[in-house]
């Protein structure tokens, strides 16, 4: 991209789309709808004030400020407000090609550039190397230091990001990639054949989810490959403004599954998925378009596919349980899957469905969010945990691990009794 015009005054090419900018009409149909608007009463902090502050850098009327830089990442990237807006404007995705820009015009220096460079450029590209990352942190649990370290409330000493991130974690087990057959043949009459696309998080921290996502797709009748040399969805790095990994790491998967012969590349994880579908956009002056067209198309949540395809009820037992649903802001802010999740859940005998209020708005997880702002994502988590409190369910089904961590340690602290389950848990949970 070096070679590239800048727009305006963005430090480096690859700035926000400027057409995207212009259709913002200043309507406000998006303040209500923004969590960062709602807690702080900031015009800067809303949509339509993170687009005016994007404009006015890309028409030379404002240098890249420090201000955009904050915006950009106090933004949640959670596109409630693309949903909302008549105008079809993308303040999420503006914000989200800003923090590339903030990379350059603020670029970190010493041991902190290095770590970031490691992280993004090393580890998160490399599958061995990332799950080798994890074994200290296995072994912390195993030998019972995390105990220790709880019961002896050192963690209230350090900053809030550590206990909260220490607190999150779940209990580990070895990551899913390695054990996870090449091939997992369908069970019962065949309907097609699909790749399954294991994200970083869900192998690492999830992998029993995971499982079930692969035990639901056979008993529906899909063989499922897994190709074990698949790497991370670059979503990670979209987040804190490396796009040129990104892309690498896109390129890298497109040529990958678009070698196999699927019918369609299935992920459980919704922020996973809706980088894969965004690789169109982020390749479209250096990829192939029609692969990659046909590789957007062939990319499906797991709640997409199965209701696509319909859902095989014969086998499943009654789950005589009461339950709820959180919508990841990934899956239906950003991919437009709302109604399917519901449909597969209450397709399961015996399960009483209670509709969460306000299911859509974001929980406070946002990727690295919820670390760097662990105020404004608690108050954010405290409205979604009162919603959850008045369902009375005993499940909270929702399916992104960004989600599942926020909810689950979210509800423990409030003592809350309910538990958080993968829509493909309670698919497995019923699966006979
Ligand atoms: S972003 Fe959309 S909804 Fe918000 S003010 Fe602009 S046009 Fe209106
Ligand atoms: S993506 Fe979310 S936090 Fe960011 S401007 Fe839109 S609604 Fe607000």
């Amino acid at each position: 991209m070096a070679d590239k015009k800048c727009l305006g005054n963005f430090p480096v090419a690859d700035a926000p789309g400027y057409e995207g900018m212009l259709q913002c009409m200043r309507c406000g149909f998006c303040l209500p709808t923004c969590p960062t608007y709602v807690l702080s009463g900031r015009e800067r902090s809303s949509p339509r004030g993170r687009i005016a502050l994007a404009k006015a850098v890309a028409d030379d009327q404002l240098e890249f400020t420090t201000a955009l830089k904050e915006e950009a990442y106090f933004c949640l990237d959670c596109r409630a407000c693309s949903t909302s807006c008549p105008s079809g404007v993308h303040a999420g995705q503006v914000m989200e090609a800003c923090r590339n820009q903030a990379q350059a015009a603020y670029p970190l220096t010493g041991a902190v550039r290095k770590f970031r460079e490691f992280v993004l450029q090393r580890m998160l590209p490399s599958p061995d190397l990332l799950e080798t990352s994890m074994l200290p942190a296995r072994l912390y649990q195993k030998l019972g230091i995390q105990w220790l370290v709880r019961h002896s409330h050192i963690l209230r000493l350090g900053p809030d990001w550590i206990a909260k991130a220490e607190g999150m974690m779940p209990e580990l087990h070895p990551p899913l990639r390695p054990q996870l057959p090449d091939v997992m043949p369908s069970v019962g009459p065949r309907r097609g054949r699909v790749a399954f696309f294991l994200g970083c998080i869900m192998t690492l921290m999830y992998p029993e989810v995971s499982r079930q996502t692969v035990k639901v797709l056979t008993h529906q009748g899909f063989d499922v490959i897994t190709p074990k040399d698949q790497k991370c969805c670059g979503a990670p790095h979209l987040n804190e403004g490396d796009r040129e990994t990104t892309r690498r790491l896109a390129l890298y998967n497109l040529e990958l599954f678009m070698a196999l012969d699927v019918d369609a590349i299935v992920t459980d994880c919704a922020g996973c998925g809706a980088a894969l579908k965004e690789y169109e956009e982020l390749l479209e002056e250096s990829g192939d378009h029609d692969m990659l067209h046909a590789f957007r198309s062939k990319v499906k949540d797991i709640s997409e596919f199965l209701a696509e395809q319909g859902l095989r009820t014969e086998n499943l037992k009654p789950l005589n349980k009461q339950v709820t649903y959180h919508e990841p802001c990934h899956l239906c802010h950003a991919q437009n899957i709302s109604r399917q999740p519901r449909e597969l859940i209450k397709a399961i005998p015996g399960i009483e469905f209670c509709e969460l209020n306000e299911a859509s708005w974001c929980c406070g997880s946002a990727a690295t969010f919820s670390l760097k702002y662990t105020s404004e994502s608690q108050l954010i988590l405290d409205r979604k945990l009162e919603n959850i409190r008045a369902t009375g369910a005993e499940l909270l089904v929702t399916a992104n691990p960004g989600c599942h961590l926020q909810l689950a340690w979210g509800l423990k602290q409030a003592n809350m009794p309910q538990q958080v389950v993968h829509i493909t848990e309670l698919l497995g949970m019923a699966t006979v």
